[in-house]
């Protein structure tokens, strides 16, 4: 058994030499375990947060110990709980190619229903996040204008495709290059932008017009400035994530035109996809839906091998991935 340990906690970008390859004994389940042979994990972003040794809503990982986050394999050992050798599951101890898990803490999948890649991304965690942020936190409705940052990404590329499948009126996305804004067209998106070619705000502005009304922000910083200048009345930002300070060894300055927010009446409402569980089997069922029915895209980015998981997952940082980005194991 293989897995990637933090050796290392980075100051600002991580690098290699933050992450260790370690090798020990495949483990052998006891009461109420079993063993999995992990074959995809993912690499999120808030992975980042959790290599500082400061509280957070996660507790931050520990240094010379296996990394964690979301994995799907097979159950190889153990039975228990209902699950048993055979069986493909999704629980959270990925970054190591043989996890020992409680069977309590397993959900049982069924590969024949989709792809086991699409329960880590586009019916898992990154799908529920777009679902949930758009439709519960920022409470979209059909004919308004949706702006979404880190389009072409996992939460993103599903927040704009939601958007235009519930009746969204005109839809958004900024990415990081060229390559990512023609795929967001291709997706649906009514206009795109790479954030690169001039200052968002312009950039937005000649894309919505008629200003935006929901505002889903994956970036922080410029975008969520951006986002409040070209903000309707009574306009809502669903808070998700602000990637572009992750790596930041200052703290940023804060959009320095706040104050619109008074004047606009806007609601900045941050969450956590945690807390939307509620939503998680009407989610399914739509999204399943529009899958089936060939209406929604998600794409995936699969870097192969345990050892070149610190890599998918600063690739990740750097913007490397299109859609989910995934290390097969
Ligand atoms: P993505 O698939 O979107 O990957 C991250 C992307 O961020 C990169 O591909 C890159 O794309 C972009 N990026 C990196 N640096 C910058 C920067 N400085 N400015 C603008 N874009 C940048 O990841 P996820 O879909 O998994 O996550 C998207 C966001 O959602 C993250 O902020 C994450 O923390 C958040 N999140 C929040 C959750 C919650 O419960 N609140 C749950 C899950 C995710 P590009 O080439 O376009 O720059």
């Amino acid at each position: 058994n293989r897995e990637i340990h933090l050796a290392s906690r980075p100051d600002g970008w991580p690098t290699p030499e933050n992450f260790r390859l370690v090798t020990t004994e495949v483990p052998t389940p006891g009461p109420g375990q079993v063993v999995v042979r992990n074959r995809f994990m993912s690499v999120d972003p808030y992975m980042r947060g959790r290599m500082n040794d400061v509280k957070s809503y996660v507790p931050p990982f520990a240094l010379d110990a296996p990394l964690d986050g979301g994995a799907i394999g097979e159950v190889v050992a153990g039975e228990a709980g209902g699950v048993k050798p055979g069986d493909t599951v999704l629980h959270g101890l990925g970054w190591r190619e043989y996890a020992l898990v409680d069977a309590k803490g397993v959900r049982k999948v069924d590969p024949g229903l989709a792809p086991v890649t699409a329960y880590l991304g586009v019916l898992g965690m990154t799908g529920l996040t777009a679902y949930a942020g758009l439709l519960d936190v920022a409470a979209m409705k059909p004919g308004e204008t949706v702006f979404v940052s880190g389009a072409a990404g996992a939460v993103g590329s599903m927040v704009g495709q939601i958007a235009k499948l519930r009746g969204a009126g005109r839809v958004i996305g900024s990415a990081g290059s060229a390559a990512k804004v023609e795929r967001l067209t291709a997706l649906g998106f009514d206009a795109a932008f790479d954030y690169h070619d001039g200052p968002v705000y312009k950039q937005l502005k000649a894309a919505a017009p008629d200003g935006v009304d929901v505002y889903f922000d994956n970036v922080g910083g410029d975008h969520l400035e951006a986002a409040i200048g070209a903000m309707n009345l009574h306009g809502r930002a669903a808070i998700c994530g602000m990637i572009a300070q992750y790596n930041a060894t200052e703290p940023p300055a804060a959009p320095r035109n706040l104050a619109l927010v008074i004047g606009k009446r806007l609601t900045l409402r941050g969450f956590l996809v945690g807390d939307h569980g509620h939503l998680r089997e009407q989610f399914v069922q739509e999204v399943a839906g529009w899958l089936r029915e060939g209406r929604l895209s998600y794409d995936e980015t699969i870097v192969d091998g345990i050892e070149q998981a610190p890599e998918a997952f600063l690739g990740l940082l750097r913007g490397e991935n299109l859609g989910k980005m995934l290390v097969r194991l």
